[in-house]
């Protein structure tokens, strides 16, 4: 199975490709995790990407593209989960696959109200040491502060401030939003209402990928 995950930030894609690559045992590779271990070990890629990201912005293409190219050389089934962001980083991940003898099987699109987005990624909490995601009022941890999975310390990302957060709607909207026209025309696109409960979403992705 080899699977990506489109969507607004705040649209739950995160979530949704922990619980599917749990459910399916496949890895989940989300450039976001990559690029905060990157920051947090102060590589050299961690260097380069860290201003971009406090600000919201998009890290640029050859380091995204470069680190997802190491990761999918060492799997054969995966969920793609922020990447690709731009046009061009669908076009590398194309040519990544085509060298690899592979392709897609399919690009889930989790559509949300904007307004809807802001107000999950306000209250989103994640666990330090093992990724998971939770929200305060929607997904709360069942100990304050204290991740469900692995008892590692919750946090508050730095990009999830107000101000970075409309910088990232507007990239959103300019870079990324043209990615779902590229995998509709490549006949690879199917669209699920991200505005129901992490459960019910969940649950319709599990049968469409099983179908
Ligand atoms: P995420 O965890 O997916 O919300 O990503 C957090 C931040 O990491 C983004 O706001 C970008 O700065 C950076 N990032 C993650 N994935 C990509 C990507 N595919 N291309 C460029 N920047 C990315």
């Amino acid at each position: 199975m080899r699977i990506v995950f489109l969507g607004p930030p705040g649209s739950g894609k995160g979530t949704q490709a922990q619980i599917l690559a749990q459910k399916v045992g496949i890895p989940q590779i989300s450039t976001g995790d990559l690029l905060r271990e990157a920051v947090e070990q102060n590589t050299l890629v961690g260097r380069k990407a860290k201003e971009y990201m406090e600000k919201g912005a998009l890290v640029p293409d050859e380091i995204v593209v470069g680190l997802v190219r190491d990761k999918l050389s060492q799997e054969t089934a995966f969920i793609l989960d922020g990447f690709p962001r731009t046009v061009q980083q669908a076009e590398s991940l194309d040519e990544v696959l085509q060298q690899l003898g592979v392709s897609l099987d399919a690009v889930i699109n989790i559509e949300i109200p904007l307004e809807a987005a802001v107000e999950r990624l306000s209250g989103r909490l994640t666990c330090s040491e093992c990724n998971s995601i939770y929200h305060v009022k929607y997904n709360p941890p069942a100990q304050k502060g204290v991740c469900d999975t692995c008892g590692g310390d919750l946090y508050q990302r730095s990009d999830d401030t107000e101000k970075a957060i409309t910088h990232r709607f507007d990239v959103y909207k300019k870079q990324t939003q043209p990615v779902i026209q590229y995998y509709k025309e490549r006949k690879k696109l199917v669209n699920v209402d991200g505005n129901r409960t992490i459960e019910e979403i969940a649950t319709d992705i599990e049968e469409l990928v099983s179908t």
